[in-house]
């Protein structure tokens, strides 16, 4: 019995050392030599800039041991210090460039760890080292301005200007003053420059009619006004003649007004240009010109029509140009004593560029002061143009009856438009004659 009891005690004993010992395993409080490990693999971590990382490793997942390729460590032995050439939060920025009244930066990579600066080709150095100085000829912002004034009462050539620095250069690019620039009044054109057809001081060039130069300046250009009633169409009123009244109507007070067919955004700009945007295929405007002698009256007779016309999209042209009609917008018998529109309705494809300024230049003949008109038309799809620098020079000899005529005498870039008449390329020759140089050509 006694040896039963001691036995029993014996068993007691060793369930209680065994449930201190599974207690000490669960708690891992420390002992260190009692318990069987259960080890976990620890990934291991690289260091960074900034952060220390450490080798990978197997811990304890009670008592917290450390073991590494089957040998005990220690925390200090699996540390991975610092490393600070591995910069892992790198951004890239792009070059900045230098203006002429501000710096720039060159393309670099930062550190948003360590803060560290570096070039594109990862070259370690500093913020201030990727500064870019001012470039005084970093000139972003240049505008152009048009001449102001003219030879006759003085003013200031066409020329460039940065709105940042305020730095003047000529069109051609050359850096000048505004000395320079200066149109002294004159009282007439300088023609001695190596473009004889253009004056000196851009405020005029010369345009060829039948081999005679016309003088296209200040003189005989003609202010566009806009009307401020809105658009007009011919079925507004359901009477077809009421274009016609429209026309009549505003033609009482202004000479060349300039509106859109329908309620399309229409304006002149700070230039005297009329800038119209079509949000479908078509528009037109009609205008009269004054007499010479008498600003009320309707003029009648042979005159130049000179006009540019940009475009600020390429376009794809239906019809563009200037004919003669009456009223109501009809050719009647005019259609055969008037060259075709441009575009490929009445004559051939034609596209323009976005921002290049075309010129067209017409002798035309107006044989009536009544209900005659002159139209301009622009079928260039859902586009924005502006028609600009418009000159009537009036000419002698032309007919007061018949049918009224329109002769294009030359279309193209603006700048091409002065030439002399052994310059001539004949493009708008119709029948062997050319109405620029005058040559008869089928000889
Ligand atoms: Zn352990
Ligand atoms: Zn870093
Ligand atoms: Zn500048
Ligand atoms: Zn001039
Ligand atoms: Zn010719």
């Amino acid at each position: 019995m006694q040896k039963i009891k001691r036995k029993l005690l014996s068993i007691a004993a060793s369930v209680a050392a065994l449930v201190l010992c599974l207690c000490l395993f669960a708690s891992c409080s420390g002992a260190t030599s009692t318990h069987q490990h259960v080890f976990a693999p620890v990934e291991g971590l690289e260091a960074t800039c900034t952060t220390a990382g450490h080798r990978s490793y197997e811990k304890c997942i009670y008592c917290g041991a450390m073991r590494a390729n089957g040998v005990e460590v220690t925390e200090e032995d699996v540390v991975i210090p610092i490393d600070e050439n591995n910069h892992v939060h790198v951004e890239n920025v792009d070059e900045v460039v230098a203006t002429c009244i501000g710096t720039g930066m060159q393309a670099y990579r930062h550190c948003t760890d360590c803060d560290t600066y570096f070039t594109w080709d990862y070259d370690e150095t500093t913020q201030e080292a990727l500064v870019i100085p001012i470039d005084p000829d970093g000139h972003m912002n240049m505008v152009s301005v048009a001449a102001q004034g003219n030879c006759y009462d003085g003013g200031v050539m066409a020329h460039r200007k940065c709105n940042d620095c305020g730095t003047l250069f000529t069109m051609d690019g050359e850096e000048t003053t505004l000395a320079e620039l200066a149109i002294a009044p004159g009282g007439e054109h300088d023609w001695s420059g190596d473009d004889p057809s253009v004056c000196v001081n851009g405020d005029a060039w010369k345009i060829l009619l039948e081999g005679q130069e016309e003088i296209v300046d200040f003189g005989n250009q003609i202010a566009i006004k806009q009307h401020s009633l809105g658009g007009v169409s011919s079925s507004a009123s359901g009477d077809s003649n009421y274009k016609q009244y429209f026309f009549n109507t505003m033609f009482t007070t202004d000479i060349m007004t300039f509106h859109t067919q329908d309620a399309d955004e229409a304006g002149v700009d700070e230039n005297g240009g009329w800038t119209y945007q079509r949000s479908t295929g078509s528009t037109f405007t009609r205008f009269t010109i004054a007499d010479e002698t008498d600003p009320a009256k309707t003029y009648v007779g042979r005159f130049m029509l000179v006009f540019d016309f940009t475009p600020a999209s390429n376009i794809d042209v239906t019809r563009l140009g200037a004919k003669i009609v009456d009223g109501a917008g009809n050719l009647g018998d005019w259609g055969s004593t008037q060259s075709p529109l441009l575009g490929t309705t009445e004559s051939t494809a034609l596209s323009l560029s976005r921002n290049q300024t075309y010129r067209f230049v017409y002798d035309m003949n107006l044989t009536s002061d009544s209900n005659q008109f002159i139209q301009f038309w622009s079928q260039i799809g859902s586009a924005t143009a502006t028609i600009s620098n418009v000159h009537v020079i009036y000419l002698d000899g032309g007919a007061t009856s018949g049918n009224p005529s329109s002769q294009l005498v030359w279309f193209g870039a603006a700048e091409d438009s002065a030439f002399t008449a052994d310059r001539c390329t004949h493009e708008w020759a119709v029948d062997g004659h050319c109405p620029s140089c005058g040559r008869d050509l089928s000889a």
